[in-house]
């Protein structure tokens, strides 16, 4: 997978990369990560990227020439004659639809992803119509530039790339796994690392030491019986959910013992 990251601070994502797993998909091939320094692609002194708003306001707006010459210099072709189904370019914006798991997993399936980033008040709105298939954003707050929204949605969409995390189940039973990512087949077998999302948020998680400042790590997660584990992690992995993220219950796979666990949870 390639991802092409245009910015006016190429710079800025070199620590952001060069650690953890990013690191070791760069490093093993599995994913390449170009940046493109938008000022490169300006042909006055002053390198100049910005200019002041048509209809007067506050700040300056990122120029289209630049931005289009960048996304070009990649191969890449306006929006309207492009045949490839398997790359696609974004802009980071405020004003975008909302970056989640499921838009990763679906960007995951690309072949390349051509991140542009946003500073100053924005972009020259024409740069999206002409070359970008959508505008996303990370959350409901405005940053001041797009570069951190790019590596955010790098690393999201790395991790769900085959052979980039050690365990293939780590992505798939995660927070936000598929609505069908329940429990593994084997029901007598031992509990994987993370297993059971079924849309749900993540249960929580011990490690040694066994007590820490007077907390004991729950009884039944030590007593070796698998059963009871899967039993007491989904409990949580509810329990979690209802009390942080209420609007995923709606679409999450629950089995009539969820169910029942929810009614209990809520009172009813
Ligand atoms: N005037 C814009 C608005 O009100 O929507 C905010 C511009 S912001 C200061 C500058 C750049 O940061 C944007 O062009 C965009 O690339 C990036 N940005 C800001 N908030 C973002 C978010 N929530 N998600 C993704 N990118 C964001």
């Amino acid at each position: 997978m390639r991802f092409d990251i245009i910015t006016i601070f190429p710079d800025f994502f070199h620590g952001i990369f060069g650690h953890g797993v990013v690191k070791r998909a760069l490093t093993n091939g599995l994913i390449d990560v170009s940046l493109h320094d938008l000022r490169g692609f300006t042909h006055d002194r002053h390198r100049t990227v910005d200019d002041r708003p048509f209809g007067g306001g506050e700040g300056m707006v990122l120029k289209p020439e630049p931005l289009i010459a960048a996304v070009e210099s990649l191969g890449i072709a306006p929006k309207a004659e492009r045949s490839s189904t398997r790359e696609t370019v974004i802009l980071l914006s405020a004003q975008g639809a909302r970056f989640t798991q499921s838009v990763a997993r679906e960007l995951a399936g690309l072949g390349r992803v051509v991140l542009l980033c946003g500073r100053y008040e924005g972009v020259d709105e024409r740069v999206n119509e002409l070359v970008c298939d959508r505008e996303l954003s990370i959350g409901d707050y405005v940053l001041s530039g797009g570069e951190l929204g790019a590596a955010v949605i790098v690393d999201a969409i790395m991790r769900l790339i085959p052979g980039v995390l050690g365990n293939e189940d780590s992505s798939a039973y995660e927070s936000f796994g598929h609505a069908d990512a329940t429990f593994p087949n084997d029901p007598d077998g031992p509990p994987r690392a993370t297993h059971g999302s079924g849309g749900l948020l993540d249960y929580p998680h011990y490690t040694r030491p066994a007590e820490f400042r007077g907390m004991a790590v729950p009884e039944v997660l030590s007593g070796g019986d698998h059963a009871a584990i899967r039993k007491w992690r989904r409990e949580r992995a509810l329990e979690k959910t209802l009390r942080n993220r209420p609007d995923l219950i709606e679409n999450a796979d629950l089995s009539k013992e969820d169910q029942a666990l929810l009614r209990r949870l809520q009172g009813k």
